[in-house]
């Protein structure tokens, strides 16, 4: 019996890396973790708040600082039944979903795939939204030329197709389109968000769907959203869901959207 043959001096420093090279470490502590997914204490503190915080928009998702209604969605009159998100765009989240949309680390959607499923299981069909029949398609939103040129891929695609995977749900790329040419959403404030994204998105085709769920990566202020559900629903959808990774914080309605956040969030860019 031979025993293991230690690293070399020259390769020790590789020591630590290895399990990220290989997969199995969790992407937020680099602890040891299953293939492609983050660790047990990590994943449950990534779910802490979206389960346990006090007060949040039935519909939106959006956390509140009390109890009352929230205004982005009284403002809007949402066209969305629901949007699930598998966690809080806080700390140490934060730092994933940047790494995945501008260090390319599109390995992480496995992760974020099945968070989301943890929070879909959560709110159907004992919580509040209803079970989504068979058949219902994945709808991710399309990103911007000029994103996908940066980034090499659409994180809300990536995201939908890894979801499907685990849901067993058709994914349908080439359903809604995204006009060219639109202002970069963080750029704007509420006002003009909704503005910017008022016919932004349309369907390539009528549909017959009495379901459809529209996938994101990032939900803001639900302009994008809202103005790509409106595009099924013309296109035949009779009820439109959503599903995130992540839910940005509450935010004070007068601050210009985006200042304190990275300008890589919005959906559109
Ligand atoms: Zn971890
Ligand atoms: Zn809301």
């Amino acid at each position: 019996m031979t025993a293991a043959r230690p690293f070399s001096p020259r390769f020790s420093h590789l020591r630590a890396r290895l399990p990220a090279a290989i997969g199995a470490a969790c992407a937020l502590c680099n602890g040891p973790a299953p293939i492609g997914q983050l660790c047990s204490g990590c994943t449950r503190d990534l779910r802490h708040s979206m389960r346990h915080h006090p007060w949040r928009c039935a519909r939106c998702a959006l956390a509140l600082p009390a109890p009352g209604p929230c205004p982005d969605c009284a403002d809007q009159r949402p066209s969305l039944e629901k949007v699930i998100a598998a966690f809080d765009y806080i700390y140490p989240a934060d730092s994933l979903i940047l790494r995945y949309k501008n260090a390319r680390q599109f390995q992480l959607a496995a992760a974020f795939a099945a968070l989301a499923v943890d929070a879909i299981q959560l709110a159907s069909p004992g919580g509040d939204c209803p079970p989504w029949p068979a058949l219902t398609p994945l709808i991710p939103i399309p990103g911007s030329h000029r994103s996908l040129r940066r980034r090499g891929f659409n994180p809300a695609g990536e995201f939908a197709s890894r979801l499907g995977r685990l849901l067993n749900m058709p994914v349908l790329h080439s359903l809604l389109y995204r006009e060219p040419d639109h202002l970069k959403q963080s750029t704007l404030n509420r006002r003009q968000r909704r503005a910017n994204t008022a016919h932004l998105y349309y369907c390539a085709r009528n549909i017959r769907m009495p379901y459809a769920v529209l996938v994101d990566d990032v939900l803001t202020t639900g302009s994008t959203l809202n103005t790509a559900a409106r595009a099924l629903i013309a296109a035949g959808a009779q009820r439109v869901f959503a599903v995130v990774i992540a839910r940005t914080p509450y935010v004070a309605r007068d601050e210009p959207e985006g200042s304190g956040l990275p300008d890589t969030l919005s959906s559109p860019d």
